[in-house]
């Protein structure tokens, strides 16, 4: 499916953005726009009206976070308001550079958990491949900053042309690895016939039951998905695939089609969202993303709680936030709309959902639904120990 350029927009405030239109096919092209991508302020200025504070933060993150938009994405950002949901996410800003207190660069511990270059093993039966550190939009709020956009610190040898050897001799020797999750960076950053040998040498290890990717790729450059790129990932199913959507603003035809590509190949298509301050952090967005989620057949998976990351904190919210969220969330819109909340910590991802019911004296519950009634059950009708069921 082809959508216009878009070589002319809806008039805005400011003088619209100088820039060269590009031709449809151009557009369609996903290298044209990992070429084309905007990483200097002469190159944003063809899409935004940059305000003084972004021109600062571009010059002032400079040497040490890396930025990049595609020309894809930044089409999604609004010229004239810099609070834009999209544009946040993408343009840097000053308070990338503060310090907060208790802020880490790797809060999740990936590298207490690393096994060999690329194989973090930090659960039982399923490791992270980190496939690159590449990604075609460093998102600011990334919390692997430190890894993907961070200029000063790079934890693993991005031997992008190296081999896989050790890493794939390390799953194979831990048969109890029944799933690899490619991560990275974004693994769709290789050309396919180098993701195709990574993904050829996983599937060649019987032990290797499920495959699964995780790209944004779908929403920073949905050109991406193409259909080579689907053919070929379904000569190794069981393939899934999660992406990243943070805001309604991103569900675009382009995005839709990229989905639609992927589900048509067989390959499950899930999303995990991260809770940022500013961007998406109110139940009407949060409700509409993932309700606009289910409309393109892309199933919620994780609402992510924003760590305390290096460069990243500005974006953090309180836990009661996420918790008015879920609650705006839950029984409101259905079940299999609704992400697990999580925080991701050193010992692994902790779902912090509020329960919505509470034990009774009598050993019973007290039940209390989306609308705040209540409801007794006592262990007669459902016991809760094994006791009390006999
Ligand atoms: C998130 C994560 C996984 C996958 O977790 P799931 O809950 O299975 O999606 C695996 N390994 C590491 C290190 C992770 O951070
Ligand atoms: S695409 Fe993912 S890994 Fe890459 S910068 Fe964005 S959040 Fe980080």
């Amino acid at each position: 499916m082809s959508h216009a350029a878009p070589t002319d927009r809806e008039d805005t405030t400011g003088p619209p953005p100088a820039r060269p239109a590009p031709e449809q096919a151009e557009w369609d092209d996903w290298r044209w726009h990992m070429r084309k991508r905007v990483n200097t302020v002469e190159k944003a200025r063809e899409w935004i009206n940059l305000t003084e504070g972004e021109e600062r933060a571009i010059a002032g993150v400079a040497g040490r976070y890396r930025w990049s938009i595609t020309p894809y994405y930044a089409s999604l950002m609004d010229p004239d308001d810099p609070l834009c949901p999209v544009r946040q996410q993408a343009v840097p800003a000053a308070d990338e550079l503060l310090e907060f207190p208790g802020a880490e660069v790797d809060p999740v511990g990936d590298t207490l958990y690393r096994r060999t270059n690329r194989v973090v093993h930090k659960y039982p039966d399923r490791v992270i491949l980190l496939v690159t550190e590449a990604c075609p939009v460093y998102c600011r709020h990334c919390t692997r900053k430190f890894h993907t956009t961070d200029l000063q610190g790079s934890y693993f040898r991005d031997d992008e042309g190296g081999a896989y050897d050790e890493d794939l001799r390390y799953i194979s020797e831990h048969p109890e690895i029944r799933d690899v999750l490619l991560t990275g960076g974004d693994p769709l950053s290789y050309q396919d016939g180098r993701l195709e040998e990574i993904v050829a040498g996983l599937r060649a290890i019987p032990s290797v039951e499920i495959i699964r990717i995780g790209s944004r790729f779908p929403v920073l450059l949905p050109q991406r998905i193409t259909e080579e790129l689907c053919t070929m990932l379904s000569r190794y199913h069981p393939v899934w695939l999660n992406t990243h959507f943070n805001h309604p603003k991103e569900i675009t035809p382009e995005s839709a089609a990229a989905v639609d590509r992927l589900l048509r190949h067989g390959i499950p298509v899930g999303n995990q969202t991260v809770l940022l301050r500013g961007i998406n952090d109110d139940v009407a967005t949060m409700r509409r993303l993932m309700t606009e989620l289910l409309r393109i057949r892309v199933r919620p998976y994780y609402l992510y709680h924003c760590d305390n990351v290096t460069g990243v904190a500005h974006f953090m919210t309180s836990v009661e936030k996420g918790w008015e969220i879920m609650e705006g969330l839950q029984g409101h819109i259905t079940g299999f709309g609704v992400p697990q909340y999580v925080l991701t910590t050193k010992i692994g991802k902790i779902p912090v959902s509020r329960p919505s019911f509470t034990e009774t004296p009598d050993g019973g519950l007290l039940l209390r639904n989306f609308r705040g009634q209540e409801l007794h059950v006592d262990a007669t009708t459902h016991p809760i120990t094994e006791t009390d069921a006999r």
